[in-house]
């Protein structure tokens, strides 16, 4: 399929709205914004954006749907869910299509982000049937003590352009179970897919008995359509994904007006390689984590923390699994690292590069890439860089494929130095040892969000709760409990009784 009938497959028009509320679409007050494909450079569409008075307007509307969506019973609002995912599954192929036009992922990794979508959707509609609330003992004679949880209010999503629809979807499952309708502003490089997620969403929307039709509401825009909605009175919760920059302005502007927020924000993420380890999966993992998605994403393998007798052997077979590696049109069958997203990024990984000469780093690979791939897109050469630990580039996130190495003797200044940075996203260590495996995984072991043995930083699964530490935020999405972000949380005591004691004993009229 080429470009055009992918956009068209999916319902989205030339050029495409900047604001949609429900069914209603809308250029939008905003600049129009001009879609490239990182793959070639060419343009995909224009499309509208969301004035901050637009805005407002799609957030009063999902406001109007939550005072009906959060009376509906939640293993109903979890019927929605499942039918939304069945409309993923039928749409798989097109929407990944459309995640590798817009993001340039290869074609495999484009359709496992649907797929986390399906999965998220499957685990939604089980939750909606377990909102669970606890019952307490109550200290007063012939009273009932107990937690309900309701839904909270129309969520605002603020994403990153590295997964446009997944991070989207975790949000957005979860909140619909819950009794909350959604208001979407995808990232500015990544409109066209979150047009179709609302597209796929409304057909389930549309058909659905008592569904309001503002339970999805989408406001394209940069930085400015998001600061409108993080001031939004109507939105209790901001879930924001992106960089620690973002979620430190965004964090502080919700924390103004006393709201919530949830911040998945930047890693920096490092794996601890141990004497005992099993060098063939390290190898493999490590290849995926620090390479794949050309270096962009949140947990990506940005720090290999390496035991000085396996360093050798290590770097030289990371190396070769590297150089066969195939850079390249992400639409073809056997490449494996697309382009970055645009030219900034390269720029960035030039920069880093550059910095980490300065400070003392051997650097193998690295460099644009401009033969046997698309011209006009940006592709690299993953680099590593051998380098102390104490270098100061090592300290931020470069959203390339860069993956410094450190090397250590004890276990303890590994883990030193995986902690020494300012993000706490994700973390693993290779070990066959299962008191070093342990140690990780203990209070005194990695302070990371995520804490891997035996496998990569990257590629995580729907049903654990997601997110980070320190600079990373904070926040938790996905799995587990995640769910109690999306609900507010009513303590009920109920008295059956003829009388008001009150609680400590406390006597009055
Ligand atoms: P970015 O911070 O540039 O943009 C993210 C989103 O925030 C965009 O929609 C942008 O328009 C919006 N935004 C920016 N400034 C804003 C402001 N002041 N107020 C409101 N909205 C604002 O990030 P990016 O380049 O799109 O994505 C890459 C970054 O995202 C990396 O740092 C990566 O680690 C992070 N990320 C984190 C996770 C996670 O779960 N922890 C997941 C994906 C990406």
């Amino acid at each position: 399929m080429n470009s055009s009938s992918i956009l068209n497959s999916l319902g989205i028009s030339d050029p495409g709205p900047g604001l949609l509320i429900g069914s209603s679409e809308n250029i939008g007050e905003g600049p129009r914004l001009e879609i490239h494909s990182p793959i070639d450079g060419s343009l995909l569409r224009s499309v509208g954006s969301s004035s901050p008075a637009d805005v407002a307007r799609g957030c009063e509307a999902a406001h109007d749907a939550f005072l009906s969506w959060r009376m509906i019973p939640a293993p109903h609002r979890g019927e929605l869910v499942r039918q939304f995912g069945q409309v993923l599954r039928e749409h798989k192929e097109q929407l990944g299509a459309l995640v590798t036009l817009e993001a340039g992922k290869i074609r495999s990794e484009a359709e496992g982000e649907v797929q986390e979508m399906i999965d998220v959707c499957d685990f939604a509609t089980g939750l909606s049937r377990q909102l669970y609330g606890l019952t307490i003992q109550s200290e007063r004679p012939e009273h009932r003590l107990m937690e309900q949880w309701h839904p909270l209010g129309p969520v605002g999503i603020i994403s990153a352009f590295n997964f446009p629809v997944a991070v989207w979807s975790w949000n957005t499952a979860l909140a619909l179970v819950c009794g909350d309708p959604v208001v979407w502003k995808p990232s500015e490089k990544t409109p066209l897919t979150a047009l179709a997620c609302h597209h796929l969403l409304m057909r389930v929307i549309r058909d659905f008995d008592d569904a309001p039709d503002a339970l999805s509401v989408i406001v394209n825009g940069d930085s400015e359509a998001g600061k409108a909605l993080v001031d939004s009175p109507h939105l209790p919760l901001i879930s924001a994904t992106g960089s620690i920059a973002m979620g430190r302005a965004v964090g502080q502007r919700v924390a103004a007006r006393l709201g919530r927020s949830l911040l998945e924000l930047g890693g920096n993420n490092a794996l601890i390689v141990t004497p005992s380890a099993n060098l063939d999966l390290a190898v493999k993992a490590i290849t995926f984590a620090a390479v794949g998605t050309a270096g962009q994403r949140c947990t990506t393998l940005r720090r290999l923390i390496v035991h000085r007798s396996v360093k050798k052997e290590l770097v030289s077979r990371l190396l070769s699994a590297w150089a066969s590696i195939r850079i390249g049109d992400p639409r073809e069958d056997d490449v494996l690292i697309g382009p970055l997203i645009d030219q900034a990024a390269s720029e960035a990984m030039e920069h880093a590069l550059s910095l980490a000469v300065k400070q003392g780093g051997k650097i193998h690979g690295g460099g644009r890439v401009t033969s046997n791939v698309p011209a006009g897109g940006f592709y690299v050469n993953p680099a590593m860089v051998e380098i102390s630990a104490d270098a100061s580039v090592v300290q931020t996130e470069t959203f390339a494929p860069i993956c410094y190495v450190h090397e250590y003797d004890q276990l303890e200044e590994a883990i030193k130095i995986q902690n020494e940075v300012p993000q706490g996203l994700s973390s693993a260590i290779f070990t066959d040892n299962v008191q070093e495996a342990e140690i990780f995984c203990s209070p005194a072991g990695s302070d990371c969000g995520i804490a891997n043995v035996n496998i990569g930083t990257s590629g995580a699964e729907i049903g654990g709760a997601f997110g980070g530490e320190k600079e990373t935020g904070g926040g938790r999405e996905s799995g587990s409990d995640s769910w109690k972000n999306y609900m507010r949380r009513a303590t009920n005591t109920v008295n059956y009784g003829t009388d008001i004691p009150l609680a400590q004993g406390v006597e009055f009229i």
